[in-house]
Formats: structure tokens, C-alpha cells, sequence
């Protein structure tokens, strides 16, 4: 049989090698990088209940491996100006947990692991440079002159992918301005920080800069929302981290710093989520990129991945066509979404005094406070499968 090929190895290729294994479908996923690689950045930490009920349906008892090894919190606080305005505690869900926090390189590596224990190939070092779709399947063509037949390719070679640029296919949307610093941190040996979720608007300690901390296994993330003339040298150096740090979490962290990234946050989905002889899905952020705010990123990515595996083992050009369709508008909505609360996070003047006024009245309308605690992650009910979530 015809192997099916996953272009890229993050998590989104990793789980649509696994889905595809998962439907009894023999497949080889090529990796630019090498085998030993280290994957830089901070990036996803939350994985969503409606994720792990996916992976679980890949292989049996992924997720409980995941959640075992992954964070899970209960209260979440929302502060403007060091003044608490949200707080709230869930009781533990008696059945699977909402979510789980992990480093993304953790992730992936429950990810690789599972495909190797279901049988996936992997050839590494194998950069796809060149696609050639006809209606009777797909040859890929690497930087080093391999040749790669497949009868269907799911693209899950990232935002710059080399799958959608050799088909033609756009990636329409917007740069949002401005940038944010995010600096994964390693916990203090028996000094933790409090096992929460804590977003802070117009945070004393940074400048009136919005802060957001969230715990993962092993440390947490600090989101910092630069302004639109900030510097990037001013706050995205691992130095000038270790200067703001302690106004944000105190002393004790200058030598606890893993990774600091500076992210600009792009808008985009592609025109088309597969080729016109329907041979090639685009999957994960081959198709899509989203802000990270709401974790839609990774999580929609695994969703179109289970998508992707679904319609090839379907082995119809009409359940390809419904995986493009279903997707995309998944993707839009997502778009849609990730913008509402980007629009929120980098306020106008307008917005900023309606922030400014709830956390005034929050102490004696609640409601104003839930909004001040929710509107960061945008919406997320009417979305098209796994879409993004607030915590
Ligand atoms: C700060 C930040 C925080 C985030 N937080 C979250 C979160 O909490 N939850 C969430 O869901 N998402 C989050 N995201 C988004 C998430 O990190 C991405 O959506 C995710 O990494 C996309 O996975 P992917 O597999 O599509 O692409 P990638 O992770 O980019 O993987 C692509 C792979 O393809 C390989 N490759 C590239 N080109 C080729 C080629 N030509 N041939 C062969 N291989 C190739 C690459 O080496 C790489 O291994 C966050 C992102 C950022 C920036």
C-alpha cells in the first residue's frame, strides 16, 4: 500500500502520523530537523480536555500519560493595578480534568513516543522542498534530491510551510502591532509559586504593562504585553528579563530563566485547506496562526490533524473536500476569536477606560470583574470543534 507522508514533526504531524496509525493506514513522516534535535521557545502549554479525548482516541491511555505528567489548576485571579477585582476556585471535576499545562517540547515528546510505539516511520533530516499533486497521488522532492511517493500528504511543516508555498496556496490575515515577551521560568525547589492562573492588567511592577502567569509541570510562563513603542532590546533580552522579573514574581528567579521569546502575533488562515485534486491537507499552522490567547493554536492543529487522518481513511474526494470545509471555518472562527481578545489585550483609548471602569465597579458588580477575567481569551462557544477556552 501506498504509505501516506506528514510533512513536519511538531505536535500537529506527530498526531496526525498517530491518528493515522490509529486507523490501521502505513505512513512516514519527514522531519527537516535531525533526529537529536532541541525545539526551541516558549510556546503551547495547555492542553484541552477535547484534545486529550482526541490523542486518547489516536492510542489508548495517551492522555492519562500526559495528564499525569502535566499541571492542572483550579483557581484563576484577575488583578488591575494590584488590586484583586476576580478570583475563583473550582472544585476538582469528579472525570477528566479541563486541561493540562506542560512545555510543548513535553508534549511532543508523549507525541513521538506514541507514534514510535504505533509503528509510524520517521525520516529525519529530510526537508521537503518540492510537491507535485495529480489526481492519483503526490511526489515530494527534498532539499538533498530524495523522492517521496504518497497518496496523501497532510502539510504539517508550520507557518512558513514549504507544502502550501509550493502548491500556491495564500495564508490570508493580519501582523498585530507591537510585540509581547514570553519567558518560561523554573520553579524554585520548594518555593513554588501559588497553583494558579493569575492575569494582571496594568501591572505597578511593569510599567503599567498587562502581565499573565501560568503555571507549567516544572515552572511557569510570564506573558509580558510590550506597548506598541516599546523596545524589544528594553524587555526581550534574556538581561533585561532578569531586570522586570522580580517587580512580577520576586526575588530568587534570575538564574531560573529556560527560555525568553519575543512574539509579534499574526492573523492568518489559508485560502484553501487542501489542493484541488484533494491529495494534500493542510494541517496545524501550515493552515493557520492564531495568538497564542486561548491556546487555539496547538489544540485546533491536533483537531485538523484527527480531521485529516479521518477523511484520508475515508478514502473519498468528497470526505477530503468536507475535512477542508469543516476546518477552514474552524480556522475563521478561531481567527475571529484570538482578534477579539488581541483587541482586548492591546487596547484602545476607549477600550482601556471601559477596563478601567469595571475594575472600579467589580467590587460591588461582580460581573464587571468575570469580564475583566474572561475577555482575555475570547470567545469560544459556537466554534466548529475544538476551538479555544478560558482559563
Ligand atoms: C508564545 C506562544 C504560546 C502558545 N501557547 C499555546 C497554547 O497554550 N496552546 C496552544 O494550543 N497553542 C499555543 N501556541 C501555538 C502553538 O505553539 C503552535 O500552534 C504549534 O506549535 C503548531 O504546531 P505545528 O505542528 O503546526 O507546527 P510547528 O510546531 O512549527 O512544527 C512544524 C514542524 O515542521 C518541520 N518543518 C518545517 N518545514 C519543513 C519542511 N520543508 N520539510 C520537513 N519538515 C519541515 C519543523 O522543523 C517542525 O518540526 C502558542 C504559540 C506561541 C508563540
Amino acid at each position: 500500500m501506498t504509505p501516506v507522508v506528514v510533512v513536519g514533526a511538531g505536535p500537529v504531524g506527530l498526531s496526525a502520523a498517530l491518528a493515522l496509525r490509529s486507523h490501521g493506514l502505513p505512513v512516514t513522516v519527514l522531519e527537516a530537523d535531525p533526529q537529536d534535535r532541541e525545539r526551541p521557545g516558549s510556546r503551547a502549554l495547555f492542553v484541552h480536555r477535547e484534545t486529550l479525548g482526541l490523542l486518547d482516541a489516536m492510542l489508548p491511555g495517551l492522555a492519562a500519560e500526559i495528564t499525569a505528567y502535566g499541571r492542572t489548576w483550579h483557581t484563576r485571579r484577575t488583578l488591575h493595578r494590584g488590586r484583586e477585582v476576580y478570583a475563583r476556585t473550582f472544585p476538582p471535576p469528579s472525570g477528566p480534568p479541563p486541561f493540562t499545562s506542560l512545555r510543548q517540547a513535553d508534549t511532543e515528546r508523549f507525541l513521538r513516543a506514541a507514534c514510535e510505539r504505533a509503528g509510524a516511520g520517521f525520516e529525519w533530516g529530510a526537508r521537503v522542498t518540492g510537491v507535485c499533486s495529480t489526481e492519483s497521488g503526490v511526489r515530494l522532492t527534498g532539499a538533498d534530491g530524495r523522492e517521496w511517493s504518497a497518496s496523501h500528504v497532510v502539510a504539517a511543516d508550520g507557518a512558513r510551510s514549504a507544502v502550501r508555498r509550493e502548491l500556491g496556496i495564500a495564508l490570508a490575515g493580519t501582523r498585530g502591532e507591537g510585540f509581547h515577551v514570553v519567558v518560561d521560568v523554573a520553579d524554585v525547589p520548594g518555593g513554588e509559586l501559588p497553583l494558579e492562573r493569575v492575569f494582571h492588567y496594568e501591572h505597578p511592577g511593569a510599567g503599567g504593562r498587562s502581565v499573565m502567569r501560568v503555571p507549567f509541570t516544572g515552572g511557569f510562563q510570564i506573558d509580558l504585553q510590550c506597548r506598541d513603542d516599546d523596545r524589544p532590546e528594553e524587555f526581550g533580552t534574556e538581561e533585561a528579563v532578569r531586570h522586570w522579573l522580580p517587580a512580577i514574581v520576586g526575588d530568587g528567579y534570575g538564574d531560573r530563566i529556560l527560555w525568553v521569546s519575543t512574539y509579534r502575533f499574526l492573523r492568518k488562515v489559508a485560502a484553501s485547506f487542501t489542493d484541488p485534486h484533494g491529495r494534500v491537507l493542510l494541517a496545524g499552522e501550515a493552515a493557520h496562526l492564531f495568538p497564542p490567547f486561548g491556546a487555539r493554536g496547538m489544540n485546533s492543529g491536533i483537531a485538523d490533524a484527527a480531521a485529516a487522518a479521518g477523511a484520508i481513511a475515508a478514502g473519498s474526494a468528497e470526505a477530503v473536500a468536507r475535512f477542508a470545509e469543516v476546518r477552514r471555518a474552524a480556522g475563521l472562527f478561531n481567527l475571529a476569536a484570538a482578534g477579539t481578545a488581541l483587541d482586548h489585550l492591546r487596547p484602545g483609548r476607549m477600550v482601556r477606560v471601559g477596563q478601567r471602569a469595571a475594575a472600579a465597579l467589580a467590587p460591588v458588580l461582580p460581573w464587571c470583574g468575570s469580564w475583566l477575567e474572561h475577555a482575555p481569551y475570547g470567545p469560544r462557544h459556537g466554534a466548529p470543534a475544538v476551538a479555544g477556552r478560558r482559563y
